[in-house]
């Protein structure tokens, strides 16, 4: 049975301050936000939507877009596009992670549409973008007339299509925490059928610095397509710590990753094409075999 678009109701705010009283006025009658309406809109037609009343984000756009480098970390509003990550002048100097991750999402007619904060609700266990949050250290803001708090993003997303957002709540930002090693280096990895235009099988985000001594310091490598959400193996960031880039090295991360990674067989891989997948790109990446200089590639 085809979605009936009239039985839907939307509710236009002016302003943040708006949005926010409606929701909280409204709180227990399912009302949800829709921002670019690129995830939203595929499952109204599918009949597989989460509700019929919808607030419709875009007039805060003025808002809650644009991204700016406030000295000690950058802000992302919520409503910025992957096109805005993608072209941002302040991403291509500070963290060229972001760039690459909005890039490989989606085709562009959907990167014109598709919103920071839409894609971290969604909370798809493949999102580039994701991934790259994670490994940035990042927090998401959430904002509602009970004020402003900011949660930790490995804490941020619970499950499948799951976060910690309460129904009276904006996400409003996304906030990363400028790297205070000189020497870090970033790198972004995804596999899939062709790299744009398809949901990955893997994504891998990888930070690291080096020392004085050469040795990797403040490790972090995020996987995206491995669980029912991404996150962080952190048994492979805490063998890696501390220890010069090496092949004997970059074997025993590949080996820990399991202890973190439970990837399952679906339509767009199997599990162990993905363990595979995972644990080559770690070998390659921590051995020194992959990019320049730490191993990781500032591209
Ligand atoms: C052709 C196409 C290709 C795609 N390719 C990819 C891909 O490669 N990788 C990928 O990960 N996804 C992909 N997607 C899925 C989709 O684009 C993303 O999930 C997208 O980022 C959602 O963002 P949006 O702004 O469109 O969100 P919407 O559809 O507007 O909303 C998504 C969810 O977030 C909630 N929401 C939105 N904004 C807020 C906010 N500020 N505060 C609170 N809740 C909010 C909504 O209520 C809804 O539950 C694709 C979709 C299409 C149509």
């Amino acid at each position: 049975m085809p979605a009936v678009i009239s039985d839907h109701q939307v509710f236009a705010p002016n302003d943040l301050a708006e949005a926010l009283q409606f929701m909280a006025d409204h709180r227990d009658e399912s009302w949800c936000p829709v921002a670019g309406g690129t995830d939203v809109m595929r499952r109204i037609y599918g009949n597989r939507a989460d509700a019929k009343r919808w607030i419709n984000l875009a007039p805060l756009r003025d808002e809650l877009a644009g991204i700016h480098d406030d000295g000690g970390r950058i802000r992302i509003g919520s409503l910025t596009t992957m096109t805005e990550l993608r072209q941002s002048a302040v991403l291509h100097n500070v963290c060229p992670l972001i760039r690459q991750a909005a890039t490989s999402t989606g085709v562009v007619q959907s990167q014109n549409r598709a919103t920071v904060g839409g894609r971290i609700i969604s909370a798809s266990p493949a999102g580039e973008t994701l991934s790259v949050w994670l490994a940035l250290d990042a927090e998401i803001e959430l904002t509602s007339l009970r004020g402003k708090r900011c949660v930790p993003c490995e804490q941020f997303m619970t499950g499948r299509r799951q976060t910690a957002i309460a129904t009276d709540e904006l996400l409003t930002a996304v906030l990363i925490p400028v790297s205070k090693h000189p020497s870090q280096r970033m790198l972004f990895r995804k596999v899939a059928s062709r790299s744009a235009g398809a949901i990955a099988k893997v994504v891998l985000a990888a930070i690291a610095g080096l020392d004085d001594d050469g040795r990797y310091r403040d490790v972090r490598l995020a996987f995206g397509g491995m669980s029912p959400i991404p996150l962080r193996a952190h048994a492979a960031e805490q063998l890696v710590e501390g220890n010069r880039p090496c092949e004997s090295l970059g074997e025993r991360a590949a080996i820990v990753l399991t202890r973190d990674l439970s990837p399952v067989d679906d339509h767009r891989s199997t599990a162990d094409y993905r363990l595979r997948a995972a644990r080559n790109l770690t070998r390659a990446i921590i051995a020194g075999r992959i990019g320049r200089a730490v191993g990781l590639d500032l591209s």
